[in-house]
């Protein structure tokens, strides 16, 4: 039988804490909130990774530290471990993959673009979305990480920069493995701790939530007037023309996330981003950028067109660069402003998935 001492007794995650827990913790032990400023500003904004040796905490911290942190003890620490760290041969991307305490990979991407960078996180491990051109979709879903594990990867992400001797990141978008309004809670508490100006502080307007169109979450983050990005995978203008890609599409048709997004619009004000992998033959017509162009209409709309990253599960190849510029002049002339997106970090595997799924491919064959 599971007692409530054994309940008790399994540890935290420490980065799954926000501030506001973190000071009631320690305050649940007598010390006050300076104490608690100081242990998160050493987590998250010295990146500390050994908080229980560190030296510059008055003692009462540093007791606290020794008594609660570590192997066997109250809380741990999530400090995945690094399993490959490659960099395209341009310089500008580097995809990480990180293994975690039970053994699952996840993908962390940090991409250089005019001395600005940019981390891509994973908010799970697998997915459960099956888009059929993804490699994480072709893996299929695993669990959901925590809101430590999301934060572990911006902590890793900075620590590579700064040991480069760059500046620290600028931007995060949620568009790694997973979903993240499918793991909504963990990427919510997640997003909070990164965005606290006392520690990682990459603030609301710097984060870019990208869903494949749950609507449920759509419609919560506008109901919550949560104050990130919005992103919205389509790839497909008509019901039967996205579904053949995006198989979450059953679950939440077009018409139902269109009228979601114009929800979000209404309640928001904000302008929202669509997302539109290029595929040679497949969604890249002009009749398609037509009807695009129409479903967007009314709405504060951008869409990013990005040329198919390919792999292995998927025969699909990328749309043209001059087909590309055409279905951007087709949404221009309905009004509807779009960027054609680099294509970056091929030689990485940077698509998501593509690394993990090499990898156990790669496993496999050794075994
Ligand atoms: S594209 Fe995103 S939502 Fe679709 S399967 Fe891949 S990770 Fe999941």
């Amino acid at each position: 039988m599971t007692t409530v001492a054994a309940i008790s007794a399994v540890p935290r995650p420490l980065l799954d804490l926000t501030f506001a827990e973190l000071e009631r913790e320690l305050g649940a032990s007598g010390l006050p909130p300076v104490h608690a400023r100081a242990l998160w500003r050493a987590a998250h904004q010295e990146l500390n990774q050994n908080l229980a040796k560190e030296n510059g905490f008055v003692p009462p911290l540093r007791r606290w530290l020794e008594q609660n942190l570590g192997d066997g003890k109250r809380f741990f620490l999530d400090a995945p471990t690094e399993t490959d760290d490659i960099a395209s041969a341009d310089g500008l991307t580097r995809k990480f993959l990180l293994r975690l305490a039970d053994d699952q990979t996840i993908e962390t991407v940090l991409m250089s673009f005019k001395g600005r960078h940019t981390a891509c996180l994973s908010t799970q491990a697998g997915c459960a979305m099956g888009c059929v051109f993804c490699a994480t979709g072709q893996m299929g879903f695993v669990r959901h990480l925590r809101p430590g594990e999301i934060v572990a990867q911006v902590r890793h992400a900075q620590r590579a920069l700064r040991s480069a001797g760059h500046d620290g990141l600028r931007n995060l978008v949620l568009m790694g493995m997973g979903e993240p309004l499918h793991n909504y809670e963990a990427v919510m508490t997640a997003l909070e701790i990164i965005s606290d100006r006392g520690g990682l502080n990459i603030g609301p307007s710097k984060i870019t939530i990208s869903t494949v169109g749950v609507v449920p979450g759509i419609l919560r983050l506008a109901e919550e007037q949560r104050p990130y990005h919005l992103a919205v995978s389509l790839h497909g203008a008509t019901e039967a023309e996205r579904s053949a890609l995006v198989p979450a599409s059953a679950r939440w048709p077009l018409a139902e996330l269109i009228a979601a997004c114009r929800t979000y619009f209404a309640q928001t004000g904000r302008r929202i981003f669509f997302e539109w992998t290029l595929i040679a033959g497949a969604n890249d017509s002009p009749a398609q950028a037509g009807r695009l162009g129409k479903l967007l209409a009314g709405l504060d709309a951008h869409v990013n067109l990005i040329p198919l990253n390919p792999t292995g599960g998927f025969a699909g190849t990328p749309t043209s660069l001059d087909a590309a510029k055409a279905f951007q002049s087709i949404l221009k002339s309905a009004g509807i402003p779009s960027t054609i997106r680099q294509r970056r970090g091929i030689d990485v595997a940077a698509g998501c998935g593509q690394l993990r799924a090499e990898k156990s491919r790669t496993d496999r064959a050794g075994k």
